[in-house]
C-alpha cells in the first residue's frame, strides 16, 4: 500500500448553499421512492425480480450458488433488529442478568476516545473517527415518514468504515461483488451493535445506524475519514470508496477529529474511470462539481457531482444485484498497488 499525502483541515472541505439545502428526507432516497413516489420509473419494483431469470442464462458469476450467498450475507443487517436499538438490549430469555454498575467517570476525554476507537476496530471496524454531530445531516424524516428527532445531549457521532475485500468488489456486477456488499453490511450491523452496547454498559446512552437516521458520507467526512469523490462516495486515503459506513451517535464526552484532505476532489477533474466503468451512464462526467442535480433522489445545495440514482437502481434491477463498478476501478484504493492517482489518472 503506498503512501497518500493527508492534510488534517479545521473545517470540512465541502461547500453548502445554506439558501438551498435543507435536512434528506429518507423517502427521497431510491429505497424511499420504491415505496412511496409512483412517479418513479422503479416504483414498487424490487432489485431481485430479475434474478432467477438471470440465474437460468447460466453466465459466469451469476449462479444459484453465489445468489445464495448475496442474499444469506445480509441476514445481521436485515434480520437482527436488535443491531439498530437506541436502547439498552435485554432479553426476556437469556438466564444471566446483567449488572447495573452506575456512570463511568470519564476524566480523559482523549484516553477515551482512543479506548473507543481500538474497541470499534476490535468489533470490525478497518478506520474510526469522532465528529461533533452536525443536526443538518440527519433525515428530516425517515422511511416511514416519521419525523427524526435526536435530544441535543447527544453531541458526538463515531463514524466507522469496514473496508470490504477489494478483490471481491473487482468481479462487480457479478453476483460475487454483491455478496461482498451484503457482508460489508452485516459486519456494520455487528459493529454498531456492539459498539453502541459497550457505550450503554458504562452509562452512557448511544444510538446505532447503518445507512438510516442520518446521512453516513458527510458525518464520515466531519470525522476526518474521507472526502466525497466523482462517484457520489466516500473516498478514504487507504481503502478508496471500498468501505461500507456506519455510525454510533452518543452523549459519552468525546475528542472530535479534524476533517482530511487528500487532494480527491482536484483529481477526480481529471479522472473519469468510474465514468467510465458504470454501465448506467449514471455519473457525471463534468469536469467541475456544480450545485446541479441529477434525480429526485439527489439533496440539493451542496456542491458535488450528483449520480443519477435513477439510472443506477435500474441498472440493479437488470442486473439482477446491486453494482459495484465505479468502487472497483477507483484509484485511491491502496490495495490495488496504485501509485498516489497522477496526472494521468493512474
Ligand atoms: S474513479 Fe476517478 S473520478 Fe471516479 S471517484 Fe475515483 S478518483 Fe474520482
Ligand atoms: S453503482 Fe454501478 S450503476 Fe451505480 S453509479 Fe456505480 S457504476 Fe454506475
Amino acid at each position: 500500500m503506498k503512501e497518500t499525502k493527508v492534510r488534517k483541515r479545521d473545517v470540512p472541505d465541502y461547500t453548502i448553499d445554506q439558501s438551498i439545502y435543507t435536512q434528506f428526507d429518507q423517502r427521497k432516497t431510491v429505497f424511499g421512492r420504491i415505496l412511496y413516489d409512483k412517479a418513479a420509473p422503479f416504483y414498487k419494483k424490487d432489485m431481485y425480480e430479475k434474478s432467477a431469470e438471470i440465474i437460468d442464462r447460466d453466465q459466469k458469476g451469476y449462479s444459484r450458488i453465489l445468489f445464495a450467498r448475496t442474499l444469506a450475507g445480509w441476514s445481521v443487517y436485515d434480520y437482527f433488529h436488535g443491531a439498530f436499538s437506541w436502547k439498552q438490549l435485554h432479553d426476556p430469555n437469556n438466564i444471566m442478568s446483567k449488572p447495573e454498575l452506575g456512570k463511568y467517570r470519564i476524566a480523559d476525554k482523549n484516553g477515551m476516545s482512543k479506548q473507543i476507537k481500538k474497541i470499534a476496530r476490535m468489533y470490525g471496524a478497518t478506520r474510526v473517527g469522532i465528529c461533533r454531530l452536525n443536526k443538518r445531516w440527519l433525515y428530516s424524516r425517515d422511511m416511514q415518514g416519521n419525523k427524526v428527532t435526536i435530544p441535543d445531549e447527544y453531541e458526538y457521532a463515531i463514524v466507522m468504515a469496514i473496508a470490504m475485500d477489494e478483490k471481491a468488489i473487482a468481479k462487480s456486477p457479478s453476483f460475487i461483488a454483491c455478496a461482498e456488499t451484503a457482508l460489508g453490511y452485516s459486519r456494520m450491523a455487528f459493529c454498531i451493535a456492539c459498539l453502541a452496547e459497550f457505550i450503554r454498559q458504562l452509562g452512557y446512552q448511544a444510538i446505532p445506524m447503518g445507512n438510516d437516521t442520518g446521512l453516513s458520507i458527510p458525518l464520515a467526512i466531519d470525522a476526518g475519514l474521507g472526502e466525497l469523490g466523482r462517484l457520489g462516495l466516500l473516498i478514504t486515503p487507504e481503502y478508496g470508496p471500498c468501505v461500507r459506513l456506519c455510525k454510533v451517535i452518543t452523549d459519552m464526552p468525546l475528542v472530535p477529529d479534524k476533517p482530511i484532505c487528500f487532494g480527491v476532489t482536484d483529481f477526480c477533474k481529471q479522472c473519469n474511470r468510474c465514468v467510465e466503468a458504470c454501465e448506467a451512464d449514471a455519473i457525471q462526467t463534468k469536469i467541475e462539481p456544480s450545485f446541479d442535480v441529477a434525480c429526485p433522489s439527489n439533496n440539493k445545495g451542496i456542491l458535488y457531482w450528483a449520480v443519477d440514482h435513477d439510472k443506477c437502481y435500474q441498472f440493479w434491477i437488470d442486473n439482477g444485484g446491486d453494482c459495484s463498478n465505479c468502487i472497483a476501478v477507483c484509484p485511491f484504493d491502496r490495495r490495488k498497488g496504485t501509485t498516489f492517482p497522477n496526472k494521468q489518472g493512474s
